[in-house]
């Protein structure tokens, strides 16, 4: 069997979700990779800046490939291969000899579609291609941010609660936008002790509504300095939050640890990181729980190794994604076939049209929780009258 295409489509609709609760225009970029026999799969791209290129690289070095060849693939890409009289030697490195950014994220959603692929061609589903599943009942943690009127109590207290009504019993909100109207200094790292004392105001509102068997997370965006990030922490220990994500820059493992060693909450980092850059983290003992992203780790087969890495440690995973509803299935059957697995995200209640956009015959949502059924690969197919009514660029891939 041989790659023989490689396409994309990008789909576009509202965001209900992003800051302040605001309308905004968001997108994914859809791929499909088809051989010579027949069977094609599909993946999901954040259509971030250069991804498109990174795509079209991509295509000339798959087309004529053996597309169950996922993990030579993906390391030729990322990290390069020996010089060899039977490759270019422009293949020998990376595309762009550093394994970050978008040739990484351009080949996850390739690597997912051969995934998909692959599943099919074994007539498997693809998390018994991971190793095999530990559940099938895979927890959503819902991505709640925070509601328009931020200085509304009873605002966050219906956005909580509509969350948890839902079915979730893990919602998270984002610790930057919580009490943006007192920023005193968009420059510095610091929160000040006004706009602390409103955050633990506003999400001592959200654990009063909600109760204390629903889990709570939070999520500082990589903005704090390490001094109000341990502040911040304990001034919201009594809220028994599940973890406190990102409370510094990404780059410094010193740093995060430094936090780590001060914080009484748990600490979760890593959505953009690849397998190497969790080893650094990890082994720097900065990380209380591990936060890949299938769409920015390199892939499926990438994520499991930061998973099973992290299980070694006794760290558990829990599963970042900001992704639309191809790249949430493609994440659980990480999550189903990962021991330690806690938690995926979902980031786009209330956008239909990224729930919408794939059809499994079955709702996405079970009670807080996404069901795998046994249909090979991923389990899905396009939904051609969504992806149709959202298409703006690319080629519609039926
Ligand atoms: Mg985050």
């Amino acid at each position: 069997m041989k790659v023989t295409k490689i396409r994309w489509m990008r789909i576009e609709g509202l965001d209900e979700h992003g800051f302040g609760g605001q309308s905004r225009s968001t997108g994914v970029l859809i791929v499909r990779v088809d051989t010579d026999e027949g069977l094609y799969g599909l993946g999901e791209v954040q259509d971030f800046l250069g991804v498109r290129d990174a795509i079209d690289n991509i295509r000339e070095i798959l087309t004529g490939a053996d597309p169950l060849a996922i993990q030579p693939f993906v390391t030729a890409m990322l990290y390069g291969r020996m010089p060899h009289n039977n490759f270019p030697i422009s293949h020998t490195m990376s595309p762009t000899a550093t394994a970050v950014g978008p040739i990484v994220w351009a080949v996850s959603g390739v690597e997912m579609a051969l995934c998909d692929l692959a599943g099919k061609a074994f007539n498997t589903p693809v998390y018994n291609l991971l190793g095999g599943k530990y559940r099938d009942r895979i927890l959503i943690y819902a991505d709640r941010s925070c509601p328009h009127d931020i200085a509304n109590l009873e605002e966050w207290r219906e956005l909580a609660c509509a969350a948890r009504d839902d079915g979730f019993r893990v919602i998270k909100f984002d610790l930057d936008v919580t009490a943006f109207d007192h920023t005193e200094d968009e420059w510095n790292r610091a929160i000040p002790l006004r706009q602390l004392n409103k955050i633990v105001q506003r999400l001592t509102a959200v654990r009063e509504a909600v109760g204390w068997d629903v889990e709570l997370t939070v999520d500082g965006h990589m903005h704090y300095d390490v001094r109000d990030s341990i502040r911040l922490a304990n001034a919201l220990a009594d809220l028994k939050l599940m973890w406190l994500e990102d409370p510094t820059p990404i780059v410094n493992p010193d740093a995060l640890a430094r936090v780590r060693d001060k914080s009484p909450i748990a600490i979760c980092a890593g959505e953009m990181f690849i397998t190497e850059q969790f080893r650094l983290f990890v082994d720097r003992g900065a990380l209380d729980i591990v936060h890949p992203d299938v769409l920015f780790s390199g892939g499926l087969h990438e994520t499991k190794k930061i998973a099973d890495y992290a299980d070694q440690h006794y760290i558990p995973l829990a599963l970042h994604n900001n992704g639309g509803a191809l790249a949430t299935i493609a994440a659980a059957h990480v999550a189903a076939a990962s021991r330690n697995f806690l938690g995926l995200e979902c980031h786009f209640l209330g956008s239909k049209f990224l729930e919408d956009f794939i059809d499994r015959g079955i709702p996405l949502f079970d009670n807080g929780h996404v069901r795998l059924t046994n249909k090979p690969g991923l389990g899905l197919e396009l939904n051609v009258d969504v992806c149709k009514k959202h298409m703006v660029a690319g080629e519609l891939l039926v």
